[in-house]
Parts: structure tokens; sequence; C-alpha cells
């Protein structure tokens, strides 16, 4: 295949479609958990569930970065701008995430707060050269997949000598994420994980490969198929989940090949491993406080990193009264069990981190979803 019409083929999807009902075993079901907001997008966007019998069920994971970053860190950002004057930037799917005391970036904006949306870390260098007397943080968040921009922002800005940029960092790292799911005590008060396989991530995997997944497979016997964000990417990877199970294999395999290697981008992962290195642990929110999951900025360049350069107590916040987020985020409960879903909360006023950005599950069921049959719990 050449062209990206040619993976969303409504021939090729009919004969996928066909050929997972002809494999799979109607005496058991079959829980498939996308960890990547944009396969989550991409099920929705297509109707691919719709295509799968109905004991192959797709469960959503915490693969959204904006929806994984807990109050305290926006409520952070918020104070960076409040108390230190700073300009803080920030993706635009940020500004509309709820904070504490009912605030949020876009509200402190409206009121006056200098708070602007960029598109890349080089729209933060720039605004840092064009404010020379104002400190100007850069608000990174993200997977694997956006922290190699940020360790190059950092390095642009050292060799520039920019003193008044710095980065607050809130990079998360995906196996430990799978690896807090596996471990949760709700797996193992049911004595089984309610998980059978993964979609391994698309783009998390470009960068970091796939061979970090092999340890689920090793260890906790769950096949990972890395699958790629087109709707015919994603049947064909469930097809090959579908196989494993049914033969007892715990496998790695790579449906994304045209993008993903075993290894991943080196040159991307030495670039981040020279700026940034481990946390002991960081909360997520859904997951908890959850160890080696994130990353700071190594003590090098420090200069550059806002919770040196400012003081930023770390801040427990609680999600609003009735907000499902955090079991949706651990593939427990669906959009639609939350009370609040399209009632209270909708894209124009969100309640929670899953109806703000694109990729949150609570935004993908209400832009394609909301008018479908409800479907059975993950568990
Ligand atoms: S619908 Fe809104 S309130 Fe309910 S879980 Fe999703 S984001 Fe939270």
């Amino acid at each position: 295949m050449k062209y990206v019409d040619e993976f969303r083929d409504r021939q090729l999807a009919e004969q996928l479609a066909k050929a997972i009902a002809a494999e799979v075993d109607s005496a058991r079901e079959y829980r498939l958990m996308e960890f990547c907001g944009g396969h989550t997008h991409a099920i929705f966007r297509y109707g691919v569930q719709d295509l799968m019998p109905e004991n192959v069920q797709f469960v959503h994971g915490p693969g959204c970065p904006v929806c994984v970053l807990p109050i305290g860190r926006i409520d952070n950002a918020i104070q960076l701008v409040q108390q230190h004057d700073v300009i803080l930037c920030s993706y635009g799917d940020l500004l509309r995430v709820p904070a504490s005391k009912r605030m949020s970036l876009l509200k402190l904006k409206a009121a006056g707060g200098d708070v602007r949306m960029v598109y890349s870390t080089q729209d933060a260098l720039r605004i840092a050269r064009e404010n020379p007397q104002r400190q100007v943080v850069f608000f990174a968040i993200g997977f694997e997949t956006t922290t190699p921009p940020t360790a190059v922002a950092i390095k642009q800005a050292q060799a520039e000598g920019l003193e008044n940029f710095s980065v607050f960092c809130n990079h998360v790292l995906t196996p430990a994420a799978l690896t807090a799911i596996l471990e949760s005590s709700e797996s193992h008060g049911t004595g089984r994980v309610a998980i059978d396989g993964f979609f391994g991530p698309s783009h998390v995997s470009s960068v970091i490969g796939s061979r970090p997944y092999e340890y689920f497979a090793e260890h906790y016997h769950k096949p990972v198929v890395i699958a790629g964000f087109e709707p015919l990417d994603i049947m064909q990877s469930a097809l090959m989940l579908i196989r494993q199970l049914n033969e007892g294999r715990s496998e790695v395999e790579n449906e994304y090949i045209r993008l993903v290697s075993r290894e991943g981008n080196t040159k991307a992962q030495a670039l981040v491993a020279e700026v940034m290195e481990r946390r002991a642990e960081f909360e997520w929110r859904g997951l908890g406080l959850v160890p080696d999951s994130a990353l700071q900025i190594r003590p090098e360049f420090a200069a550059f990193d806002a919770e040196k350069r400012f003081t930023l107590p770390a801040i427990s916040a609680s999600d609003i009264k009735g907000c499902e987020c955090p079991r949706i985020l651990r593939g427990q409960k669906r959009p639609t069990d939350c009370k609040l879903f399209g009632t209270v909360c909708t894209p124009e006023n969100p309640m929670g981190s899953c109806m703000v950005s694109s990729e949150g599950a609570c935004a993908a069921y209400w832009s394609y979803g909301r008018f479908r049959q409800p479907q059975r719990q993950a568990q």
C-alpha cells in the first residue's frame, strides 16, 4: 500500500472482518487494550468496534498525554503565571483541562495571564528570544514521541545562552504505565488481569522501538501488536492478537513495519538520555504514583529546569466529583458509564481531561459514538 486511502479501503475492511469472525473462539472473550489515544480516536471515527464480533472488545487505555496529567501539575503551571509572572507556553489541548477551583489555563489567559498557545518547542524558543526581559516557561507534556523535541529545545537554549527559557517537564513513559495497569490491585483482586492483549502505540514505538514490550510478553504472558493508526492497521492488528491468543502465544509482533523497528530511533533515544533522566516516581491521573514512569531534566541542564528555577510545591488535587476519568484511564469503565457524559460534561464544557483532548476516550465517544447502543463494560 502506498496512499492513506488504501488503509481505509472498505472491501479490505470487510475481508478482514470476515477473517476475524472466522477465527474468534465463540467460547471466550477477547479484551484488547489500545494504549494509545490515537487508536481510540481511529476506532470510533471509522466504526472499527462495529466490525468486530461481540466477544472482541476494545478496552481504552491511558495513552492520552493530556488525560493522564494530574490536576496538581496544571495548578503548578497556573502558579508559574500568577506567582512568578512568567510567559507560559503550552500546547492547545492543555489550555482547557480543568484545574483546581474551576480554573484552567484558558480561564487564566482570559483573566489576563500571559499564557500562549504554541505548536512546537521552537515557538517557545522564539518567544523567549523576543522577550529577553521576561522568563518564558515551556509546559512540556507527552509520551516518548514528544520528548525528543523538548530535549532539542533545551540543548538549543543552552547553545544560544538563552537565560530566560526553561521547561516545566512532565514527559511520561509508556512501559511503566503498562506495568502499572498489569500490576494494579484490581487485577490482583480478581485473580486475573482483565486485559488479554495490547495494541502497542504507533508514534511512541517509532521512537522507543518494539523491544521494550518484549518484557510484557515474556513476564506477563500478554501478546502485544504494534499497530498503525488507520482502520485496516487496527483490524489487522486485532486479527494478529486474536491468532496469538487462540494459539496460546504471547509475543511482540509489529504490524506497523512502515515506521517501527525493534530498536526504534536510536539517535532520538540518545538525545533524550543526554538531557533527561528518570524520576523515582510520578503521579498519573488514574494510576496514582507510578515508579520510574516519567522524566526530569538532568542536573547538567538545571539552568533550564523550571522546577529548579522556581518554587513549585507538590499539589495533590482530586478530580471533579462524579468524573470517571481515573477508571476510564485504567480501562475499567467506558465514558458512557459516567453520569456526567453528554449532560454536564461536553467538549464545550469539559469536566475532566478525557473530554478535552481529541485523543481522550470521552471526546472520541462524544464525537463518533454517543448515539450508539451502550457497550458492555470492560470488566
Ligand atoms: S464524561 Fe466528563 S466527567 Fe465523565 S469521565 Fe469523561 S471527562 Fe470525566
